[in-house]
C-alpha cells in the first residue's frame, strides 16, 4: 500500500497550505482523524512527535494561549499578550526545527482564541507575515479563532476577516460555532444552557457560504454536546450524528456530488468513547483535540516514578542501599521527565489507533 506521504507528496516536518488541505481531504475520504496534542514544553512536543513516529502517523501539535505563555516561562508578564505571543513563536520555531528529524508530517496549530485574546492572534499573524516574506510559508500551519461566545453574525464576519488576512499565505483557520461545555484555559462554560451546545445546520451553511469564497483552508468546530475535560456523565449527550446532518444540509445546497464538503473538528475529546470518535470521524471530523487525557497521561509516568523511588529521592546522598550511595541517577531530570514522556506517548499511540490514523504514512 502506498502511504500518504508518497501519495500526497508530503515532506517530513511542518506542513502548510495545500499539503494540509490534501492531508485533511485524504483523512476525510479514507475515514481517519488526526489527534491535536496540546504541548507546553519541548518535553511534551517530543513525546507527541515520538508517539506519531512510532505509530507511522501524521500529528497536529497545538499551543493554547496559556500554554504559549507557559512555553515562554511563567516568570514573565503576559501584559498585552506579550508572553503568549513570544511563547507561541518560540514553540513554533522549536517544532519547525525538530519535526523533520522525526520523519513525519506535522501540522503546527494554535488553540482557542476568544475575542479578548485577539491581540494574541494579531501578534502571531504578524509573525506569520514576516516569516512568509522571508521563507514563502507562514510560521504556523493554522490557527483557531473561537468567537462562539459572541453573536453568530459577529462570529462569522470576524472569522471571515481573519481568514482574508491568512489567505495570501494559505494558512488554515479553524473556527467554532456553538459552545463546547466545561472549563478549559480559564473559560468556563459549565452553566451554559443545553440548546447552545448543539449547532444548527443553517449556521454551518452560513459559515460555509461566507468563508469558502475567501479560501478553502478552514474547518469548523461545531458543538454537538462536547464537553472540555472529563466529568461525570451529565445531562449533555454527545450527538456526533448531528455532524452527518450538517454535511447533508451543506451538500444539498452545493449540489456538487460531494457528500462531505465540510471539515469538522472534535473538541473536548477526552473521555469520549471510541465508538463516538469513529461516528464523528465518519461524518467528516479530521481533527480531534485531546488535552485533559494527555495532561493525565503525562503525570502518570512522573507520579509512578517518584512513588516507586521515593527512598532514593529524599537526599542527594544516601538511600536503602547504603548511607553513602549517591542518588544522582534517580533525580536527573532526564530520568524522571522521560517517564512522563513515555506514558504520554503511549496515550497518543492509543489515540492514533482509536482515530484510525496508525500506519497511514
Ligand atoms: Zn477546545
Amino acid at each position: 500500500m502506498v502511504g500518504l506521504m508518497e501519495k500526497l507528496g508530503l515532506k517530513p516536518g511542518v506542513i502548510y497550505g495545500d499539503d494540509v488541505l490534501n492531508l485533511f481531504k485524504h483523512a476525510r475520504e479514507v475515514g481517519f482523524a488526526i489527534p491535536a496534542i496540546n504541548v507546553t514544553s519541548s518535553s511534551t512536543v517530543n513525546a507527541a512527535l515520538e508517539g506519531a513516529k512510532d505509530a507511522r502517523a501524521p500529528i497536529i501539535l497545538q499551543v493554547s494561549n496559556s500554554g504559549s505563555a507557559f512555553f515562554a516561562g511563567k516568570g514573565i508578564s503576559n501584559e498585552n499578550q506579550k508572553a503568549s505571543i513570544a511563547g507561541s513563536i518560540a514553540a513554533a520555531h522549536y517544532i519547525r526545527a525538530i519535526a523533520p528529524t522525526y520523519g513525519i508530517p506535522v501540522v503546527l496549530h494554535t488553540d482557542h482564541c476568544a475575542k479578548k485574546l485577539l491581540p494574541w492572534m494579531d501578534g502571531m499573524m504578524d509573525a506569520d507575515e514576516a516569516f512568509f516574506k522571508e521563507h514563502g510559508t507562514p510560521l504556523f500551519s493554522s490557527h483557531m479563532i473561537d468567537l462562539s461566545e459572541e453573536s453568530v453574525d459577529y462570529n462569522i464576519q470576524t472569522t471571515a476577516k481573519y481568514l482574508k488576512r491568512a489567505a495570501p499565505w494559505k494558512q488554515w483557520l479553524e473556527m467554532e460555532i456553538g459552545i463546547t461545555g466545561g472549563e478549559e484555559d480559564g473559560v468556563n462554560n459549565e452553566d451554559v444552557d443545553n440548546n447552545s451546545l448543539y449547532t444548527q445546520p443553517e449556521d454551518i451553511w452560513n459559515i460555509y457560504e461566507t468563508l469558502s469564497p475567501i479560501s478553502p483552508y478552514f474547518s469548523i468546530a461545531a458543538g454537538f454536546g462536547n464537553v472540555h475535560g472529563v466529568y461525570q456523565p451529565g445531562n449533555v449527550k454527545l450527538q456526533p450524528d448531528l455532524l452527518g446532518k450538517h454535511q447533508e444540509f451543506v451538500a444539498k445546497k452545493l449540489q456538487n456530488q460531494d457528500p462531505k464538503p465540510v471539515f469538522f473538528v472534535f473538541h473536548g475529546g477526552s473521555g469520549s468513547s471510541v465508538e463516538e470518535f469513529q461516528t464523528a470521524i465518519g461524518h467528516g471530523v479530521v481533527k480531534v483535540n485531546l488535552d485533559t487525557d494527555l495532561q493525565w497521561a503525562y503525570l502518570i509516568g512522573h507520579r509512578d516514578y517518584i512513588t516507586k523511588n521515593i527512598e532514593y529521592l529524599k537526599t542527594q546522598v544516601g538511600n536503602p542501599d547504603g548511607p553513602t550511595k549517591p542518588n544522582k541517577k534517580y533525580y536527573d531530570p532526564r530520568v524522571w521527565v522521560r517517564e512522563g514522556e513515555k506514558t504520554m506517548k503511549a496515550r497518543i499511540i492509543k489515540a492514533l489507533e482509536d482515530f484510525k490514523a496508525t500506519n497511514t504514512l
